[in-house]
C-alpha cells in the first residue's frame, strides 16, 4: 500500500490501540512496526521454559482502570489477582527475616506512598529529595523499599525522577497476572490489523498537506500520521522529522528517558522448589538504594520456572556484560539467601534474560520524567499540525505511564485526533480534560543531551 488515510509507526500497545480504533472510525490505516511481530515491550516467550514467560509487560497494573482488563476477559482470558496469592519472602545477610522484623518492613512500605504523597513537590524536585523530606533514609528497611520503588518498579533511581511525576503516576493495585502472558493477548488485539512487520520508518515528512513515512519498505503517504516509537529510540534520532519536530516535543523526548528494567527467566533442576510456594516473592534487604539486587517470584501458576527481575544502574551494567553474566549475577544473588541449595535447585542452561537495553527499537524498558520535567509527558501527547501528526505511546500518558494500559489510551486519544484532523479542516480546540495535560510548557529546559539512563 502507498496511500492511506492514517499512518500509525509502531505496532505495540500504542499503535494497536491507534489501528483498533481508526479502523472502527471506518478509516483505513496502515501501521509500519520495525520488529518481525507486534506487541512491542510485550512479548511473551513460550518456547523456552516450557510455559509463557513475559519478557515485557507482565502485569495489568491498576485493574481498575485499566482498559486492556475487558479486552483480556472479552477474549477468554482469565487474568488473576496476584495480590491474592503475594507472599514475600525475604531475607537478611543470608537468614530469612522474622515476623517481626517483616511486620517492620511492611510498615515501611505501606507508609512511603502517603508520606510522600502527603508533601507538596517543590519544583524541579526529585523523587529522592521528596523521599529524604518525608524522613526516609535512616531507617533500617527505607533503602530496600526505595530500591523497589526505584530501581526495580520505575526501573530508575529516585534521584533520576520528578517528584510531581513519580507521585502522579503511581500504580494502585489490583495487579492482574495472565497465564498466557501479556505478550500473548497483545499479539491477539493485533490479529486482523492493518500491520506491515520488519517496516523500519527512517525519515517521517510532514511539512506539506500529506505526511509521508520513509525506509527501506518504500514510501507510505496518510493524511495523518500516529508515532507511538519509544522516546528513546526517537531520542537516538531513529527517525529523522521534516521539518524538525517544534523545540517543546524535542524537549519533551529528551525529557523522558527510558530507565531499564531486565526480566530473568530461570528454571528448577529437580524437584526442589526451595520450600516457596507459587507466587512467593523473594527479596532481600539491601544497605544502599542502588545495590544491584534481584527480586524474584517463584514457580508463577506452579510452573517450573522463577521469575526474577533487576533494575536501574545494575540492570544497565549487566546488559552491558551480557545474558551469561546476568545469569551468573541471578544466580549468585540467589545463593545469598540460599546457600548452595540455589545451585542445585536452579538451572544454568536454558535461562531467558530479557535484552530492551540493547535491542534498538526500545533502547530501554520504560519512562520516566527528568526531575523538573513533569510536563513532558503532556507537550509529548499534544498533537502538532491540526492532529496530522500525534505521539502516543506509555511516555504521553499522565498516571498510566510505563504500562500497557497507559499506552493503549495514548493510542486511542492519537486516533480521534488524528480523526478530527481528517474531519474537520480546522484544527479543534483542545477539551477541557486534555488542555490542563498540555498547559505547561517546560522553560528552563536543559540542552539536548543523553538519551536514555545508560550510563
Ligand atoms: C521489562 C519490562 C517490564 C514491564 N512490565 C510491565 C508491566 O508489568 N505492566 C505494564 O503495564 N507495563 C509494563 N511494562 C511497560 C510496557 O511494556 C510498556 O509501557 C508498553 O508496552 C509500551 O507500549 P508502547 O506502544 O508505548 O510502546 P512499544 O510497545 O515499545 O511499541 C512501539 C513500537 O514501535 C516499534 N518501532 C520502534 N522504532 C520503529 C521505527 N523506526 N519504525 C517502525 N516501528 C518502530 C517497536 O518495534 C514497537 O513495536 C514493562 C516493560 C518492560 C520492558
Amino acid at each position: 500500500m502507498r496511500e492511506t488515510d492514517v499512518l500509525v509507526v509502531g505496532a505495540g500497545a500504542a499503535g494497536i490501540a491507534a489501528a483498533r480504533a481508526l479502523g472502527q472510525a471506518g478509516l483505513r490505516c496502515q501501521v509500519l512496526e520495525a520488529r518481525a511481530r507486534p506487541g512491542g515491550r510485550a512479548a511473551t516467550d513460550t518456547a523456552t521454559l516450557g510455559a509463557p514467560f513475559d519478557l515485557g509487560a507482565t502485569w495489568l497494573h491498576a485493574a481498575g482502570r485499566n482498559p486492556l482488563r475487558p479486552l483480556a476477559e472479552a477474549l477468554g482470558m482469565a487474568p488473576f489477582d496476584h495480590g491474592s496469592a503475594r507472599e514475600s519472602v525475604c531475607f537478611d545477610a543470608g537468614r530469612r527475616v522474622g515476623p517481626e522484623d517483616m511486620a517492620a518492613y511492611d510498615a515501611t512500605w505501606e507508609g512511603f506512598h502517603a508520606r510522600l504523597a502527603a508533601l507538596t513537590p517543590q519544583p524541579g524536585e526529585s523523587a529522592a529529595a521528596l523521599a529524604a523530606r518525608a524522613g526516609f533514609g535512616p531507617g533500617r528497611w527505607d533503602a530496600t523499599v526505595m530500591h523497589w520503588e526505584g530501581p526495580v518498579i520505575c526501573a530508575t533511581p529516585l534521584a533520576g525522577m520528578d517528584a510531581r511525576d513519580y507521585l502522579d503516576t503511581l500504580l494502585e493495585r489490583p495487579d492482574l497476572l495472565l497465564p498466557e502472558g501479556a505478550g500473548t493477548l497483545l499479539a491477539r488485539l493485533a490479529q486482523g490489523l492493518p500491520i506491515a512487520c520488519g517496516a523500519v520508518v527512517e525519515r517521517l515528512d510532514w511539512s506539506g498537506p500529506r505526511v509521508v513515512a520513509e525506509g527501506p519498505f518504500g514510501r507510505l503517504e496518510a493524511a495523518a500520521a500516529i508515532v507511538t516509537v519509544p522516546t528513546a529510540v526517537l531520542a537516538a534520532g531513529a527517525i529523522r522529522f521534516t521539518p524538525e519536530l517544534p523545540p517543546d516535543t524535542a524537549q519533551a523526548i529528551h525529557d523522558l528517558p527510558l530507565g531499564l528494567l531486565t526480566k530473568i527467566g530461570l528454571r528448577a533442576a529437580g524437584a526442589d522448589r526451595l520450600d516457596l510456594p507459587p507466587f512467593a516473592g523473594i527479596e532481600r534487604r539491601v544497605e544502599r538504594e542502588e545495590e544491584a539486587a534481584l527480586t524474584a517470584i517463584a514457580w508463577p501458576f506452579g510452573h517450573d520456572h522463577l521469575m526474577g527481575f533487576v533494575g536501574g544502574p545494575a540492570a544497565w551494567e549487566l546488559a552491558g556484560a551480557g545474558p551469561e553474566a546476568t545469569v551468573d549475577f541471578a544466580l549468585a544473588e540467589l545463593a545469598k539467601n540460599f546457600g548452595a541449595r540455589a545451585a542445585a535447585a536452579l538451572r544454568r542452561d536454558g535461562a531467558l534474560v530479557s535484552d530492551w537495553a540493547r535491542d534498538p527499537f526500545s533502547r530501554g524498558a520504560y519512562s520516566h520524567a527528568r526531575p523538573g520535567r513533569a510536563t513532558a509527558r503532556g507537550i509529548l501527547a499534544a498533537p502538532l499540525a491540526g492532529g496530522r501528526l500525534c505521539f502516543a505511546g506509555e511516555a504521553c500518558h499522565s498516571s498510566l505511564a510505563a504500562t500497557l494500559g497507559g499506552a493503549w489510551e495514548t493510542g486511542e486519544a492519537a486516533a480521534a485526533h488524528a480523526i478530527r484532523s481528517l474531519r474537520d479542516k480546522e484544527p479543534q480546540p483542545l477539551t477541557p480534560a486534555l488542555a490542563w495535560r498540555y498547559a505547561a510548557p517546560a522553560t528552563d529546559a536543559p540542552p539536548l543531551t543523553g538519551t536514555t539512563d545508560e550510563r
